[in-house]
């Protein structure tokens, strides 16, 4: 039987994987009808580019820890719609050597009396692990995400981690005191290291914080961006704007290709990592911001300046109406729109092509197998 029609045991509890046992290829049929449905209306959807290894994609692994009713440590992830931790052994999808990590921490608790985080009671110390890896680096961050800035015997318990997985190359406490299910807090203390990692993406370096956004699947990212670089035809001459940057992969990756980038990013950390990277990549005509993209694009409109090209990629929720409207007085002559929600993205096109637009290319990519979710470019040029 193909690996990746193997049931996972936790399936219907954990509830991340909508698509477990279903075959590969049929879960790209799936996607691309669903997709091809919301958006052929405005042009035709190319064919989904799917993985060629569906499993361990993901290079950021989230477990949250608890105890079971005999007092035993686990961790694991929240039962679907819940509170309630269903310990995960193993995920197909998840990177391996992270889980490992965390499973050899969930080990280590006991012997250096660390007590996990009870929510009812606010009692204990360790919320959550997350453990993010550069799979073209290496270089390994692991989060403890604690109640309590003090943690006991930090360096002794680093030291034991790191004894077994060297390649860890920084440890990072998070600190969050509030009673949500948010899972990260504000405050991030390095304990070992730097605070960062690095990956490299597209052929740039990027040094990326515990907070900033970075996508899970670097395999099929790399696809993703290489496309929506594509499809924006630069020509070294054009003034682009990369809107919901993040730490400027889209923007830095096509700097080498346009006359100026400008990036606009609302989280703070990210932006900073955007401007970073630029230096350490020894890109000079990209220059970072930090705000509200419907902000921004708002202040250009009204300033009067021009953008040739518009990368845009907001998030789930879709852009704003803000932004669209300052988009569409900008007037760029390309705008390559990159989705993680093709409801979201039909809404902002029925916009833009009610306002001089009109839908060019449509191309999917699966960045999440066993999932629902996937990615989609799409460009749009003026209506002439
Ligand atoms: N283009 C980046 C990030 C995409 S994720 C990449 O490919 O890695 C979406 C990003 O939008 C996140 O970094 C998030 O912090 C940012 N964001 C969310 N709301 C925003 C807003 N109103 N204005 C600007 N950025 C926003």
């Amino acid at each position: 039987m193909e690996i990746q029609n193997i049931k996972c045991s936790v399936a219907k509890k954990c509830g991340g994987c909508q698509y477990q046992g279903i075959p590969y290829q049929d879960q790209l049929k799936t996607k691309q009808k669903k997709v091809s449905g919301i958006l052929k209306k405005y042009c035709n959807v190319k064919p989904i580019i799917g993985m060629k290894d569906p499993c361990h994609y993901r290079n950021k692994v989230h477990a949250v820890f608890d105890r079971d009713k005999k007092g035993n440590i686990i961790c694991g992830t929240y039962e679907a719609n819940t509170h309630k931790v269903v310990p995960v052994d193993e995920c197909m999808i998840e990177d391996q050597i992270s889980q490992e990590i965390i499973r050899t921490i969930r080990d280590m608790l006991k012997s250096f009396k660390i007590k996990t985080y009870d929510e009812d009671t606010g009692y204990g110390l360790l919320r959550h692990v997350l453990v993010r890896r550069g799979f073209a680096t290496n270089e390994i961050m692991v989060i403890l995400v604690v109640s309590s800035p003090v943690f006991p015997s930090k360096n002794n318990f680093v030291k034991a981690l790191r004894k077994k997985f060297p390649q860890i190359s920084t440890v990072v406490l998070n600190i969050n005191d509030r009673k949500t299910s948010m899972v990260l807090g504000d405050r991030d203390i390095p304990i070992y290291g730097k605070g960062f990692i690095h990956d490299v993406l597209c052929g740039c370096t990027f040094r990326i914080s515990p907070q900033s956004f970075y996508q899970v699947n670097p395999v099929q990212t790399e696809i993703l961006y290489k496309t929506a670089i594509d499809y924006a035809e630069l020509s070294g001459r054009e003034q682009v704007i990369d809107a919901y940057c993040g730490i400027g992969t889209i923007g830095l990756s096509a700097a080498g290709k346009a006359k100026e980038i400008i990036g606009i990013e609302l989280n703070k950390d990210a932006v900073k990592d955007a401007i970073i990277n630029a230096r350490e990549n020894k890109i000079k005509n990209a220059r970072f911001f930090q705000g509200d993209a419907g902000d921004f694009m708002e202040t250009m409109a009204a300033e009067g300046k021009h953008s040739d090209v518009v990368f845009m990629d907001p998030p789930r929720t879709g852009s704003s109406r803000k932004f669209l409207a300052s988009l569409k007085k900008l007037g760029p002559s390309r705008i390559v729109y990159i989705s993680c929600n093709p409801d979201t993205l039909a809404v902002d096109l029925e916009y833009l092509t009610h306002n001089g637009y009109k839908v060019r290319k449509i191309q999917p990519v699966d960045m999440f197998s066993f999932t629902e979710h996937l990615e989609v470019v799409c460009l749009l040029t003026k209506d002439k």
